[in-house]
């Protein structure tokens, strides 16, 4: 079936009402008919009928057994992170969201988890870093913001051959471009503040199981720990779900051509895109994504921060925000904005340079938003010649 068509299907009418948009149960409690007598629902952190369809809905595209809805991805992020207990490691991939960086080393490794990183990109690197202790994988793919690409089912087998999870973060690529568990992974985690409610308009985390074993200790974690959706951010995202399908194909389709536009553009220097055939990880990404998706980096010939502010900063369409995977086109610096706390040895490493720019491209007309970008860069050229 059209992936389009799946999505808009999976999501069922209200059985007591027939009303064709989820209702939001927004309640608290469910009045019982005897102690312990109820029609599946007792109290709404435990389990909400709106979350439920949400976390149902999150399960199929993801072809796992069961989905849970957090109230952001990092609430996500930790509840994966606590089926491991003191003494177990993570290993996990160099470039990761600078969030699940600060999780993992400032909340868990006082409680015993350490965690090693890596460049995932390459077999041979997971390989050498796994140990005995290592109990969790973890890689996004693509990464934020160099879009590096990593092998999910030959990193799925070396999970599997030392006995520990694969947890991939799906958020930059989404349901509709990359079934992780398809191939190979345990668990996948989602942001789904960026693509799934692709609005901008909320904060929201996924988690789905490849098993209904791993659901259950999921299930377990997240009525303890308690950081649930609520139902309305719950239905805000089914409704995004809704156009994930479509927003997905035109984001995609206006990044592959502003990446292609920006390669001719001799104020900038590298264009990180897996749609490009220059992309290091092309060959992979053509195989494990059906789409290359919206989000594009570049750095400028010049490493100027100032120059590079001053780009981001007057662009007409691109708004200057964190963020990304919303239907308005977004721009930022990652030095200065979501990369700025990660040390500026490591930071240059992973290719965060100072003039780095990241692009959430939206589904505005490609051509306009190509003129904004062209604009900008005839603009600075003039700055630059008057200053010179
Ligand atoms: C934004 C993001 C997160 C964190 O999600 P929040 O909803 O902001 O808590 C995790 N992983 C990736 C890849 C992200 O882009």
């Amino acid at each position: 079936m059209n992936e389009q068509t799946h999505i808009l299907h999976s999501i069922p009418v209200d059985p007591l009402t027939g009303a064709i948009s989820t209702p939001i149960y927004q309640t608290s409690t469910f009045v019982q008919e005897a102690p312990g007598v109820h029609k599946g629902f007792d109290y709404a952190r435990s389990n909400n009928p709106t979350r439920q369809v949400l976390e149902q809905l999150m399960a199929k595209l993801e072809n796992g057994a069961r989905g849970f809805a957090f109230s952001s991805g990092l609430a996500a992020i930790d509840a994966v992170v606590k089926l491991l207990k003191s003494g177990d490691e993570i290993l996990a991939v160099d470039d990761i969201y600078g969030g699940a960086f600060r999780l993992f080393t400032h909340i868990y490794e006082k409680f015993g988890i350490t965690v090693r990183y890596t460049d995932t990109t390459q077999i041979e690197h997971v390989i050498d870093a796994v140990t005995e202790k290592t109990k969790l994988i973890w890689i996004e793919s693509p990464t934020n913001p160099t879009l590096k690409i990593s092998d999910i089912r030959a990193i799925a087998q070396v999970a599997k051959a030392n006995h520990c999870l694969l947890c991939v973060d799906n958020t930059f690529a989404s349901p509709v471009s990359q079934k992780p568990l398809d191939l190979g992974a345990d668990l996948v985690v989602h942001s789904a503040t960026k693509y799934l409610s692709g609005h901008s308009d909320l904060i929201a985390g996924i988690v789905v199981t490849k098993t209904q074993e791993l659901g259950d200790q999921i299930k377990f974690i997240q009525n303890a720990s308690g950081a649930i959706l609520s139902p309305f951010d719950s239905w805000l995202v089914v409704r995004g779900i809704e156009t994930l399908s479509l927003r997905v194909k035109q984001h995609t389709e206006n990044a592959q051509r502003i990446a292609e536009y920006l390669q001719t553009e001799s104020l900038v220097k590298n264009v990180y895109y897996p749609g490009l055939s220059a992309h290091p990880n092309y060959r992979i990404a053509q195989q494990q994504q059906k789409y290359a998706g919206g989000v594009i980096a570049f750095d400028l010939q010049i490493d100027d921060k100032a120059l590079a502010t001053q780009i981001v900063s007057i662009t007409k369409y691109f708004k200057l925000a964190e963020s990304l995977g919303g239907v308005k086109s977004l721009i930022c610096l990652p030095c200065e904005m979501t990369h700025k706390s990660i040390p500026q040895e490591k930071r240059y490493a992973s290719g965060v340079t100072d003039s780095l720019i990241r692009l959430s491209v939206g589904i505005e007309d490609a051509d306009d938003l190509i003129d904004d970008l062209k604009n900008v860069f005839a603009q600075v050229q003039i700055n630059q010649s008057v200053n010179a």
